[in-house]
Protein backbone atom coordinates (compact mmCIF):
# COMPACT_ATOMS: atom_id res chain seq x y z
CA UNK A 1 0.00 0.00 0.00
CA UNK A 2 1.82 2.89 -1.26
CA UNK A 3 1.50 5.59 1.26
CA UNK A 4 1.84 9.36 -0.33
CA UNK A 5 2.67 12.76 1.40
CA UNK A 6 -0.15 14.92 2.78
CA UNK A 7 -1.29 17.58 1.09
CA UNK A 8 -1.36 20.35 3.90
CA UNK A 9 -1.88 23.99 3.71
CA UNK A 10 -0.73 26.10 6.64
CA UNK A 11 -0.69 29.60 7.24
CA UNK A 12 0.13 31.72 9.88
CA UNK A 13 -1.82 35.55 9.79
CA UNK A 14 -2.48 38.13 12.18
CA UNK A 15 -5.87 37.76 13.80
CA UNK A 16 -7.41 40.23 11.22
CA UNK A 17 -6.61 37.80 8.47
CA UNK A 18 -7.70 34.51 10.37
CA UNK A 19 -7.23 32.16 7.74
CA UNK A 20 -8.71 28.31 7.36
CA UNK A 21 -5.98 25.55 7.60
CA UNK A 22 -7.37 22.79 5.68
CA UNK A 23 -5.82 19.78 5.99
CA UNK A 24 -7.38 16.39 3.85
CA UNK A 25 -6.52 13.14 4.86
CA UNK A 26 -8.71 10.46 2.69
CA UNK A 27 -8.35 6.87 2.05
CA UNK A 28 -11.20 5.41 -0.26
CA UNK A 29 -11.70 1.57 0.36
CA UNK A 30 -8.73 0.23 1.52
CA UNK A 31 -8.56 -3.72 0.83
CA UNK A 32 -5.20 -5.48 3.01
CA UNK A 33 -4.60 -8.88 1.37
CA UNK A 34 -5.72 -10.75 4.36
CA UNK A 35 -8.88 -8.92 4.81
CA UNK A 36 -12.80 -10.47 3.54
CA UNK A 37 -14.76 -7.86 2.43
CA UNK A 38 -13.64 -5.88 4.94
CA UNK A 39 -12.81 -2.58 2.92
CA UNK A 40 -12.82 0.08 4.54
CA UNK A 41 -11.68 3.58 5.29
CA UNK A 42 -12.65 7.18 6.34
CA UNK A 43 -12.36 10.90 5.28
CA UNK A 44 -11.80 13.29 7.92
CA UNK A 45 -11.22 17.14 7.14
CA UNK A 46 -9.72 19.33 9.84
CA UNK A 47 -10.08 22.78 9.33
CA UNK A 48 -8.51 25.11 12.09
CA UNK A 49 -8.51 28.93 12.71
CA UNK A 50 -5.72 29.75 14.52
CA UNK A 51 -4.55 32.64 15.96
CA UNK A 52 -1.65 33.77 18.51
CA UNK A 53 -2.40 31.11 21.48
CA UNK A 54 -5.41 29.97 20.59
CA UNK A 55 -7.05 27.83 17.87
CA UNK A 56 -10.60 26.37 17.08
CA UNK A 57 -11.05 23.02 14.87
CA UNK A 58 -14.30 22.43 13.06
CA UNK A 59 -13.81 18.25 12.47
CA UNK A 60 -15.83 16.45 9.36
CA UNK A 61 -15.32 12.61 9.51
CA UNK A 62 -16.94 10.69 6.52
CA UNK A 63 -17.32 6.98 7.08
CA UNK A 64 -16.27 5.14 3.56
CA UNK A 65 -16.44 1.72 5.72
CA UNK A 66 -19.89 -0.19 7.28
CA UNK A 67 -22.15 1.80 9.24
CA UNK A 68 -21.13 2.33 12.57
CA UNK A 69 -23.48 2.24 15.72
CA UNK A 70 -20.80 4.76 18.34
CA UNK A 71 -17.88 5.66 16.30
CA UNK A 72 -14.41 7.48 18.25
CA UNK A 73 -11.77 9.19 15.95
CA UNK A 74 -8.15 9.13 17.38
CA UNK A 75 -5.35 11.32 15.76
CA UNK A 76 -2.20 12.70 17.70
CA UNK A 77 -1.02 16.35 17.79
CA UNK A 78 2.64 17.21 16.72
CA UNK A 79 2.64 20.59 18.76
CA UNK A 80 2.13 21.61 22.43
CA UNK A 81 -1.95 21.84 21.32
CA UNK A 82 -3.81 21.20 24.66
CA UNK A 83 -7.80 21.12 23.95
CA UNK A 84 -9.89 22.99 26.45
CA UNK A 85 -13.44 22.14 25.28
CA UNK A 86 -15.28 20.63 22.35
CA UNK A 87 -19.09 20.61 21.02
CA UNK A 88 -20.99 17.50 19.64
CA UNK A 89 -18.36 14.75 20.73
CA UNK A 90 -16.65 14.21 23.86
CA UNK A 91 -12.87 14.57 23.72
CA UNK A 92 -9.95 14.22 25.79
CA UNK A 93 -5.95 13.98 25.44
CA UNK A 94 -3.17 12.68 26.76
CA UNK A 95 -0.06 14.47 25.91
CA UNK A 96 -0.41 14.97 22.40
CA UNK A 97 -2.61 11.96 21.80
CA UNK A 98 -6.44 13.08 21.32
CA UNK A 99 -9.77 11.09 21.05
CA UNK A 100 -12.62 11.94 20.05
CA UNK A 101 -15.62 9.89 21.28
CA UNK A 102 -19.51 10.48 19.88
CA UNK A 103 -21.99 12.62 21.48
CA UNK A 104 -25.57 10.71 22.26
CA UNK A 105 -27.14 12.82 19.52
CA UNK A 106 -24.53 11.51 16.35
CA UNK A 107 -23.82 8.03 17.58
CA UNK A 108 -24.85 6.60 14.30
CA UNK A 109 -22.90 6.88 11.24
CA UNK A 110 -23.79 5.52 8.06
CA UNK A 111 -21.89 3.76 5.41
CA UNK A 112 -21.10 7.04 3.68
CA UNK A 113 -22.14 9.19 6.30
CA UNK A 114 -20.33 12.33 7.61
CA UNK A 115 -20.72 13.79 11.27
CA UNK A 116 -19.14 17.25 12.28
CA UNK A 117 -18.08 18.28 15.83
CA UNK A 118 -15.53 20.88 16.89
CA UNK A 119 -12.91 21.82 19.78
CA UNK A 120 -10.73 24.98 20.79
CA UNK A 121 -7.54 25.00 22.34
CA UNK A 122 -4.75 26.72 23.40
CA UNK A 123 -1.12 26.51 22.31
CA UNK A 124 2.20 28.12 23.04
CA UNK A 125 5.15 26.93 20.51
CA UNK A 126 3.70 25.40 18.00
CA UNK A 127 0.04 23.82 16.87
CA UNK A 128 0.72 21.94 13.20
CA UNK A 129 -2.05 20.34 12.25
CA UNK A 130 -2.60 16.30 12.94
CA UNK A 131 -2.66 14.53 9.20
CA UNK A 132 -3.12 10.58 10.45
CA UNK A 133 -6.80 9.75 11.78
CA UNK A 134 -7.87 6.48 13.14
CA UNK A 135 -11.97 5.90 13.46
CA UNK A 136 -12.87 2.95 15.42
CA UNK A 137 -9.45 1.38 15.18
CA UNK A 138 -8.74 2.11 11.12
CA UNK A 139 -6.20 4.50 9.92
CA UNK A 140 -8.12 6.92 7.57
CA UNK A 141 -4.31 8.14 6.57
CA UNK A 142 -2.93 7.99 3.42
CA UNK A 143 -3.37 8.50 -0.04
CA UNK A 144 -3.41 12.26 -0.58
CA UNK A 145 -6.63 13.11 -2.78
CA UNK A 146 -6.03 14.81 -6.22
CA UNK A 147 -6.94 17.89 -5.07
CA UNK A 148 -7.52 19.70 -1.75
CA UNK A 149 -11.20 18.74 -1.53
CA UNK A 150 -12.61 20.47 1.88
CA UNK A 151 -13.82 24.00 2.21
CA UNK A 152 -14.96 25.95 5.17
CA UNK A 153 -17.30 27.73 2.52
CA UNK A 154 -19.99 26.09 1.07
CA UNK A 155 -19.98 26.35 -2.77
CA UNK A 156 -22.58 28.76 -4.22
CA UNK A 157 -26.02 27.11 -5.41
CA UNK A 158 -28.93 27.81 -7.01
CA UNK A 159 -31.46 30.09 -5.48
CA UNK A 160 -34.24 28.98 -3.13
CA UNK A 161 -36.46 27.21 -2.76
CA UNK A 162 -34.66 23.77 -4.20
CA UNK A 163 -31.35 23.84 -2.17
CA UNK A 164 -32.91 24.72 1.20
CA UNK A 165 -36.16 22.34 0.87
CA UNK A 166 -36.67 20.77 4.37
CA UNK A 167 -34.99 23.47 6.13
CA UNK A 168 -37.17 25.23 8.62
CA UNK A 169 -37.25 28.16 7.09
CA UNK A 170 -37.18 27.96 2.54
CA UNK A 171 -38.56 30.99 1.59
CA UNK A 172 -38.23 32.74 -1.57
CA UNK A 173 -41.79 35.09 -0.78
CA UNK A 174 -42.98 34.00 -4.01
CA UNK A 175 -45.89 32.32 -2.78
CA UNK A 176 -46.81 35.70 -1.33
CA UNK A 177 -50.13 37.16 -2.52
CA UNK A 178 -50.63 40.12 -0.78
CA UNK A 179 -49.23 43.48 -0.32
CA UNK A 180 -48.32 42.60 3.17
CA UNK A 181 -46.69 39.20 4.12
CA UNK A 182 -48.78 36.45 5.10
CA UNK A 183 -48.67 33.06 5.56
CA UNK A 184 -45.27 31.80 7.02
CA UNK A 185 -44.47 35.74 7.62
CA UNK A 186 -46.42 37.90 9.72
CA UNK A 187 -45.68 41.61 10.07
CA UNK A 188 -44.70 42.69 13.79
CA UNK A 189 -43.15 45.44 15.99
CA UNK A 190 -42.04 43.69 19.24
CA UNK A 191 -41.23 46.68 20.71
CA UNK A 192 -43.02 50.07 19.68
CA UNK A 193 -44.06 51.18 16.16
CA UNK A 194 -44.18 54.06 14.10
CA UNK A 195 -43.60 55.49 10.29
CA UNK A 196 -41.76 52.06 9.53
CA UNK A 197 -43.50 49.94 7.02
CA UNK A 198 -43.20 45.74 6.19
CA UNK A 199 -44.90 44.82 2.50
CA UNK A 200 -44.14 42.56 -0.61
CA UNK A 201 -42.41 43.77 -3.34
CA UNK A 202 -43.48 42.95 -7.06
CA UNK A 203 -41.09 45.09 -8.78
CA UNK A 204 -37.33 43.81 -6.75
CA UNK A 205 -36.61 41.07 -6.31
CA UNK A 206 -33.28 38.39 -6.10
CA UNK A 207 -35.72 35.21 -7.34
CA UNK A 208 -38.97 35.08 -9.12
CA UNK A 209 -40.76 38.28 -8.64
CA UNK A 210 -41.58 38.98 -5.08
CA UNK A 211 -39.36 39.83 -2.12
CA UNK A 212 -39.93 41.33 0.90
CA UNK A 213 -39.29 44.85 1.71
CA UNK A 214 -39.06 47.13 4.56
CA UNK A 215 -39.16 50.84 4.59
CA UNK A 216 -37.68 51.95 8.01
CA UNK A 217 -37.46 54.71 9.13
CA UNK A 218 -34.79 56.54 11.84
CA UNK A 219 -35.68 56.96 15.26
CA UNK A 220 -37.31 55.20 18.06
CA UNK A 221 -39.89 53.84 17.40
CA UNK A 222 -40.34 52.87 14.25
CA UNK A 223 -39.62 49.00 14.00
CA UNK A 224 -40.85 46.93 11.59
CA UNK A 225 -40.48 43.48 10.90
CA UNK A 226 -42.19 40.33 8.71
CA UNK A 227 -41.13 37.38 11.42
CA UNK A 228 -41.72 34.04 10.35
CA UNK A 229 -44.14 31.71 12.11
CA UNK A 230 -41.93 28.82 12.56
CA UNK A 231 -40.55 28.14 16.37
CA UNK A 232 -36.74 27.72 15.68
CA UNK A 233 -36.61 26.02 19.17
CA UNK A 234 -35.58 22.58 18.07
CA UNK A 235 -33.17 23.70 14.85
CA UNK A 236 -29.66 22.94 15.56
CA UNK A 237 -27.78 21.96 17.57
CA UNK A 238 -26.13 24.13 14.73
CA UNK A 239 -28.33 26.33 13.31
CA UNK A 240 -27.27 27.80 9.96
CA UNK A 241 -28.57 31.00 7.97
CA UNK A 242 -28.40 32.37 4.57
CA UNK A 243 -30.72 35.06 3.35
CA UNK A 244 -30.16 38.06 0.27
CA UNK A 245 -30.10 41.34 1.36
CA UNK A 246 -30.31 44.26 -0.28
CA UNK A 247 -30.05 47.68 1.02
CA UNK A 248 -29.96 51.43 -0.40
CA UNK A 249 -27.89 53.04 2.50
CA UNK A 250 -24.77 52.76 3.89
CA UNK A 251 -25.07 51.21 7.42
CA UNK A 252 -25.24 54.61 9.78
CA UNK A 253 -22.49 55.67 12.54
CA UNK A 254 -25.54 54.54 14.83
CA UNK A 255 -26.88 51.24 15.95
CA UNK A 256 -29.69 49.92 13.81
CA UNK A 257 -30.81 46.10 13.41
CA UNK A 258 -32.39 44.48 10.45
CA UNK A 259 -32.35 40.73 11.85
CA UNK A 260 -33.75 40.11 14.99
CA UNK A 261 -33.62 36.71 16.55
CA UNK A 262 -35.66 36.11 20.28
CA UNK A 263 -33.45 34.33 21.59
CA UNK A 264 -34.23 31.93 24.87
CA UNK A 265 -30.86 32.18 26.43
CA UNK A 266 -31.49 36.09 26.54
CA UNK A 267 -35.05 35.22 28.08
CA UNK A 268 -36.64 36.39 24.87
CA UNK A 269 -34.49 39.38 24.14
CA UNK A 270 -33.17 39.14 20.75
CA UNK A 271 -29.86 38.51 19.37
CA UNK A 272 -29.71 41.22 16.46
CA UNK A 273 -27.91 41.42 13.17
CA UNK A 274 -27.05 45.39 12.31
CA UNK A 275 -24.72 48.10 11.66
CA UNK A 276 -22.80 50.89 14.43
CA UNK A 277 -19.90 53.26 13.23
CA UNK A 278 -20.78 52.12 9.73
CA UNK A 279 -19.76 47.80 9.51
CA UNK A 280 -22.20 45.30 10.45
CA UNK A 281 -22.12 43.98 13.90
CA UNK A 282 -23.89 41.63 15.89
CA UNK A 283 -25.43 42.82 19.27
CA UNK A 284 -27.28 40.97 22.18
CA UNK A 285 -30.24 43.26 23.42
CA UNK A 286 -30.02 41.99 26.94
CA UNK A 287 -26.79 43.23 28.05
CA UNK A 288 -25.82 45.44 24.45
CA UNK A 289 -22.79 43.55 23.68
CA UNK A 290 -21.57 43.64 20.50
CA UNK A 291 -19.46 41.97 17.91
CA UNK A 292 -17.11 42.99 17.46
CA UNK A 293 -16.39 45.20 20.24
CA UNK A 294 -16.69 49.09 19.34
CA UNK A 295 -13.12 49.79 19.48
CA UNK A 296 -11.83 51.09 15.89
CA UNK A 297 -9.66 48.29 16.07
CA UNK A 298 -12.45 46.00 16.19
CA UNK A 299 -15.02 48.03 14.01
CA UNK A 300 -11.89 47.94 11.36
CA UNK A 301 -12.57 43.75 11.57
CA UNK A 302 -15.76 44.07 10.50
CA UNK A 303 -17.52 45.08 7.09
CA UNK A 304 -19.32 47.94 5.93
CA UNK A 305 -22.42 46.98 3.56
CA UNK A 306 -23.00 47.88 -0.10
CA UNK A 307 -25.76 49.54 -1.40
CA UNK A 308 -27.56 49.12 -4.11
CA UNK A 309 -27.53 45.12 -4.90
CA UNK A 310 -28.17 42.31 -3.50
CA UNK A 311 -25.64 40.36 -1.10
CA UNK A 312 -25.73 36.98 0.48
CA UNK A 313 -25.65 37.38 4.35
CA UNK A 314 -24.65 33.51 5.91
CA UNK A 315 -24.30 33.15 9.56
CA UNK A 316 -23.97 30.01 11.90
CA UNK A 317 -24.80 30.11 15.63
CA UNK A 318 -23.82 27.13 18.09
CA UNK A 319 -26.55 26.60 20.28
CA UNK A 320 -24.30 24.66 22.84
CA UNK A 321 -20.72 26.09 22.65
CA UNK A 322 -19.91 29.86 22.08
CA UNK A 323 -18.90 29.79 18.70
CA UNK A 324 -20.70 31.85 15.75
CA UNK A 325 -19.30 32.58 12.37
CA UNK A 326 -20.23 35.33 9.70
CA UNK A 327 -20.03 35.59 5.83
CA UNK A 328 -21.01 38.36 3.26
CA UNK A 329 -20.95 37.39 0.06
CA UNK A 330 -19.10 34.35 1.33
CA UNK A 331 -16.13 36.44 2.44
CA UNK A 332 -15.50 35.18 6.55
CA UNK A 333 -16.01 38.51 8.23
CA UNK A 334 -13.17 38.17 11.19
CA UNK A 335 -15.18 40.80 13.49
CA UNK A 336 -18.49 38.58 13.59
CA UNK A 337 -16.51 35.16 15.27
CA UNK A 338 -17.33 34.24 18.28
CA UNK A 339 -14.34 31.06 18.61
CA UNK A 340 -14.76 30.50 22.13
CA UNK A 341 -11.49 32.23 23.20
CA UNK A 342 -12.05 36.39 24.24
CA UNK A 343 -9.83 38.08 22.19
CA UNK A 344 -9.69 42.10 22.34
CA UNK A 345 -11.93 44.01 19.93
CA UNK A 346 -13.47 40.62 18.80
CA UNK A 347 -15.41 38.36 20.97
CA UNK A 348 -13.87 39.42 24.45
CA UNK A 349 -16.72 41.74 25.26
CA UNK A 350 -19.56 39.15 24.54
CA UNK A 351 -17.68 36.02 25.76
CA UNK A 352 -17.62 38.07 29.49
CA UNK A 353 -21.25 37.60 29.77
CA UNK A 354 -23.79 35.67 28.33
CA UNK A 355 -24.02 32.07 27.20
CA UNK A 356 -24.30 30.31 24.11
CA UNK A 357 -27.86 31.31 22.08
CA UNK A 358 -30.90 29.74 21.50
CA UNK A 359 -32.74 31.44 18.99
CA UNK A 360 -36.41 30.25 18.95
CA UNK A 361 -37.49 32.78 16.04
CA UNK A 362 -36.45 34.97 13.23
CA UNK A 363 -37.49 38.17 12.19
CA UNK A 364 -36.52 40.44 9.17
CA UNK A 365 -37.21 44.39 9.44
CA UNK A 366 -35.47 47.55 10.41
CA UNK A 367 -34.71 48.65 14.11
CA UNK A 368 -33.33 51.85 14.66
CA UNK A 369 -32.57 53.73 17.80
CA UNK A 370 -30.98 57.32 16.60
CA UNK A 371 -30.30 58.03 13.56
CA UNK A 372 -30.17 55.72 10.85
CA UNK A 373 -32.97 54.71 8.02
CA UNK A 374 -33.41 52.60 5.39
CA UNK A 375 -35.22 50.69 2.76
CA UNK A 376 -34.20 47.37 2.45
CA UNK A 377 -35.32 44.18 0.74
CA UNK A 378 -34.90 40.55 1.51
CA UNK A 379 -35.07 37.40 -0.69
CA UNK A 380 -34.13 33.52 -0.51
CA UNK A 381 -34.52 33.42 2.98
CA UNK A 382 -33.08 29.88 4.68
CA UNK A 383 -32.59 28.75 7.80
CA UNK A 384 -32.11 25.25 9.32
CA UNK A 385 -29.56 22.69 11.00
CA UNK A 386 -27.49 22.08 7.92
CA UNK A 387 -25.24 24.37 5.74
CA UNK A 388 -26.71 26.57 3.30
CA UNK A 389 -24.80 28.15 0.74
CA UNK A 390 -25.50 31.33 -1.29
CA1 LIG B 1 -38.30 36.08 -4.59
Amino acid sequence: MAMTSLRVRRHRLPLWALVLTVVAVALPAIATSRAQGAATGCTVTYTTNEWSGGFTAQIRVTNLGAALNGWRLEWTYGGDQQVTSAWNAQVTQSGGAVTAVNAAHNAVLAAGGSVDFGLQGTWRTADPAPTAFVLNGVPCGGTAPPTPTPTATPTPTATAPAECAGAAICSDFEDQTGTVPSGAWQTTAPDCQGTGKVSVDTSVAYSGTRSLRINGGAGYCNHAFAASTRDLSSVGPVVYVRMRVRHTTALPTNHVTFVSMPDASQGGRALRVGGQNGALQWNRESDDATLPEQSPAGVALSTPLPTGRWLCLRYQIDTTAQSMRTWVDDQEVAGLHVDGVPTQDVDGQWLARGTPPRPTGLRLGWESYGTGDDTLWFDDVALGSSPIGC
